[in-house]
């Protein structure tokens, strides 16, 4: 049989990158709390219209990046390749549109159907949070200083920066949709196929566009400002001042669009050079149109999504292991007796780790793998006298302690 090999662009967590996952998602998890989130979790799987109507037809995600498969009812089904559109699906359905605001936390796998390189995978995770209900700029800061937070917790925000824009409300954003189309149309011979189709469909997606030759007409486009309404402006003026209020610094980034069709207003990205062309780790805006949009009632929403792995890979710590007691059992008889031992001290609290087998020598630099604090010693002499030998593994003092006396002394 050939080797087995995952499918391409999913990874295993194994222990070590498992331990940073958790910590970036336990971190990010505590913080949100604070906030007041909490979190909820949707189906990795959603009706293909879930994505269709919200993340947008014409959005690279909906067009090349979903797995869509027919179920054995002939459903489509696509496995999210977003947590923003299954959230709302979940306030819709579940009727929770009575009940605002909604702070809700999410993380979990994602699936995209990409070239897969450092920092991009088919199977990707992402931490998330939306506040749906207010149509206040405070919002917009509550979940970008919550997201700032996280990073700060993380130890990451003084590796990134937040740029800033805004996509206006509907009258702008069709103003300025007419603007860029006269402006791509010059070029329009020159521009890559995917933008020659977004400039019928989405002009405003060729601002996102990664081809190199896209980028050279994508550098002089006209920008949003002109074209947007004062409430607009007002809107956005209300964000920046609260971002100053709290001193998040950040640069106005004109030229941001998402990757998702449901922004409005707001959209922000934390981006890093420290990973690349993957350079973004926390996106989000408002969607004040997508609940809407999806059949449900009328109300405003604003959110940011990070990638774990992205995040993971910038830690700035290393995540602590609980530090074991290791049982070193030498003989038959020690071994049941390391057997009850190491249940008791395991009911009282401890982490109790047995090697099942090895030497002497081999127990104790396994012992010394897991940094384990104490390795406790069970020979057969010491046995005959009711005591382990209890070695101290950073000071390299050993001491007989009566197994009556073992909990009491290892506290
Ligand atoms: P990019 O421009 O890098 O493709 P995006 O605009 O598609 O990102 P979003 O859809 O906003 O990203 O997702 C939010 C975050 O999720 C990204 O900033 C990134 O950290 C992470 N992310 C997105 N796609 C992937 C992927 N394929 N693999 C790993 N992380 C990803
Ligand atoms: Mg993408």
């Amino acid at each position: 049989m050939a080797q087995l090999q995952p499918v391409r662009g999913t990874h295993d967590l194994l222990p070590e990158d498992e331990r940073r996952h958790r910590a970036v998602i336990d971190t990010a998890r505590q913080t949100a709390g604070r906030y007041g989130f909490e979190r909820v979790e949707t189906p990795i799987f959603e009706f293909t219209e879930v994505f269709t109507r919200t993340v947008g037809e014409t959005s690279d995600i909906v067009t090349k990046e979903m797995y869509v498969f027919e179920d054995r009812g002939g459903e489509s089904i696509a496995l999210r390749p977003e947590g923003t559109a299954g959230v709302a699906r979940a306030v819709i359905s579940n009727g929770l549109a009575q009940n605002l605001p909604l702070k809700m936390f999410y993380n979990g796998p994602m699936f995209r159907y990409e070239r897969p390189q450092k920092g991009r995978q088919r199977q990707f995770h992402q931490i998330g949070m939306e506040l749906i209900g207010p149509t206040t700029p405070l919002a917009d800061v509550e979940v970008i200083s919550c997201g700032a937070d996280i990073l700060d917790n993380l130890g990451i925000l003084s590796r990134v920066q937040l740029e800033l824009n805004t996509l206006g409300d509907i009258a702008s954003r069709n103003a300025y949709r007419a603007a860029l189309v006269e402006y791509f149309s010059a070029f329009r011979d020159k521009l890559s196929e995917d933008s020659k189709l977004r400039l019928e469909k989405n002009p405003l997606r060729i601002l996102d566009s990664k081809d190199e030759g896209d980028r050279v007409f994508v550098k002089d486009a006209p920008t949003f400002e002109q074209y947007l309404s004062n409430e607009a402006k007002d809107f956005f003026g209300g964000v920046t001042r609260g971002l100053d209020t709290i001193g998040i610094p950040y640069t106005l980034a004109p030229r941001l669009v998402r990757g998702l069709d449901y922004y409005t207003h707001t959209c922000f990205e934390f981006v890093t050079t420290e990973l690349g062309a993957q350079g973004t780790v926390m996106a989000g805006g408002r969607y004040d149109g997508l609940i809407r949009d999806m059949g449900g009632p009328d109300i405003a929403g604003v959110g940011w999504a990070a990638g774990i792995e992205r995040l993971s890979m910038m830690l700035g710590f290393e995540p602590e292991v609980a530090r074991p007691l290791v049982l070193v059992p030498l003989g038959e008889a020690a071994e049941t007796e390391a057997l009850k031992l190491a249940h008791q001290l395991r009911k009282a609290g401890h982490t109790v780790d047995v090697g099942f087998s090895g030497n002497l020598k081999k127990r104790l630099m396994r012992a010394n793998k897991l940094k384990a604090t104490k390795a406790i010693i069970l020979g057969e002499d010491e046995l005959a006298k009711g005591v382990a030998a209890v070695r101290d593994l950073d000071s390299g003092e050993q001491a007989e302690v009566a197994l009556t006396d073992l909990l009491r002394h290892l506290g």
